[in-house]
């Protein structure tokens, strides 16, 4: 037995968590620079506005219904999806955290006698000690378990399990594009041939689908009849390259701005490969000019390769700071940058440098530093100890954020307002 956890309207509800005032109230978040909406209330949705929409375009009317509009905050939502992942972590011996507001878990047969109780008391804790409401869906396979934790929010039922004696009714009503691993345009062409709902799809021969819909749509065909094909991922993949890159909430002009955005960006990518316990062997830095979708606009980028692996915020900003030295010129109004780390390696096997015992010790000393200052950081949360220099740039590069919660613990650091007012003291280096 399975379980699919998923956290209703996720971002929604973590701008509720810090701001209980918005509780029933209508609430959008906005993607990265106020660009469109990537999360809404139940109340938005009742109101036919679609996800994904543009928000200069709808501005207008969101304002006209009296809509709360928050600008995204995903240092803070990433906070609240580890509190949700572990306590739902406590609740089973396998888990596959899937996206941020989702996971499955193994529900194993002898230790959880009913099924449909345990998630409804993983749900009442959810609620009680992290503040955020779930759908959980309960079947034999993925797409099952993922079908029914959609309707587990649909009828407002909170969890919902599909048996082999319910299965067919559900898939009977359940348009054949709703269902996971169909896409939009599958669907299309199996309403051509006559397959409108997940129930026509199951009914179907399986050698047909395989020639239809290759393998992929073979197993998804599989998984709706109740065989597991689809194993749990318990181990998310290594990446093969960390990358951070930004559209500014200005344009910059001089080295000196770029150089403050630029350390901000690999301070991240750093933090992400020491997370990843990686070192990087190579890196890419570019720089963009102009705006892609008016008039001119280009790249500057240079690669640099190490001969041994590096982690520390210290050579990893260095070697930034090269790059950007060697492909900077004036003149051009700079939209965006950041930084690729690439050739990744895990960070205890590198080799030594023989000959040169003081660049081993320095070196050591650099990572040491990293690693406090990232210990430091995940105790306050987002970002509260950074180089000084990024405060004196005066965070020219950040996002716009017009629309940003007031929240004392997350993403300070990247909130122009903020930094400007408050005197950080953490801020010594
Ligand atoms: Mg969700």
């Amino acid at each position: 037995m399975l379980a699919l956890c998923d956290c209703n309207n996720f971002f929604v509800s973590c701008e509720r968590l810090y701001r209980p005032e918005l509780r029933g109230r209508p609430v959008v978040v906005l993607s990265s620079n106020d660009g469109c909406i990537v999360s809404r209330s139940d109340e938005v949705k009742a109101m036919g506005i679609p996800m994904g929409e543009p928000y200069f375009r709808i501005r207008g009317l969101l304002k006209k219904k009296g809509v709360t509009v928050c600008s995204g905050n995903l240092a803070m939502y990433g906070e609240v999806s580890s509190r949700v992942m572990g306590l739902l972590s406590r609740h089973t011996d396998e888990m596959e955290a899937y996206s941020i507001d989702e996971a499955f878990l193994n529900l194993p047969g002898a230790s959880v006698e009913n099924p449909v109780e345990y998630a409804a008391d993983i749900r009442k804790k959810m609620d009680q000690w992290v503040g955020i409401p779930v759908s959980i869906g309960l079947a034999a396979t993925k797409t099952l378990s993922k079908l029914a934790s959609e309707e587990a929010r649909k009828y407002g039922a909170g969890v919902l399990q599909i048996t082999e004696e319910t299965a067919g009714t559900v898939l009977d009503a359940t348009p054949v594009g709703d269902v996971w691993g169909i896409g939009h345009k599958s669907a299309i062409r199996l309403n051509r041939w006559g397959i409108y709902t997940a129930g026509d799809f199951i009914r179907k021969d399986s050698l047909w689908v395989r020639r239809a819909m290759t393998v992929r749509g073979l197993v998804t065909q599989l998984e709706l009849r109740g065989q597991p094909c689809l194993p749990l991922v318990t181990t998310p993949p290594q990446p093969k390259s960390i990358q951070v890159s930004r559209t500014w909430g200005n344009v910059l002009e001089s080295l000196d701005d770029l150089h403050c955005a630029m350390t901000d960006h690999v301070l991240e990518a750093g933090r992400q490969i020491r997370k990843n316990e990686l070192a990087a062997g190579a890196m890419t830095v570019f720089i963009r000019y102009g705006y892609h979708h008016r008039g001119e606009c280009g790249y500057f980028t240079e690669d640099a390769y190490f001969d041994n692996p590096i982690l520390s915020d210290v050579e990893l900003t260095r070697a930034a700071m090269r790059i950007l030295g060697r492909i900077y010129r004036p003149g051009y109004r700079y939209t965006k940058g950041g930084a690729t780390l690439f050739n990744l390696s895990g960070a205890n096997y590198r080799q030594r440098e023989l000959f040169d015992s003081d660049a081993h010790e320095r070196r050591a000393l650099y990572e040491r530093l990293s690693h406090a200052v990232d210990a430091i950081n995940d105790r306050l949360g987002g970002r509260g100890l950074y180089p000084a220099s990024l405060a004196a740039g005066g965070w020219k590069w950040s996002p716009r954020k017009e629309h940003k919660s007031a929240s004392r613990t997350w993403g300070s650091a990247s909130n122009p307002a903020s930094a400007a007012s408050s005197p950080d003291p953490f801020n010594f280096f």
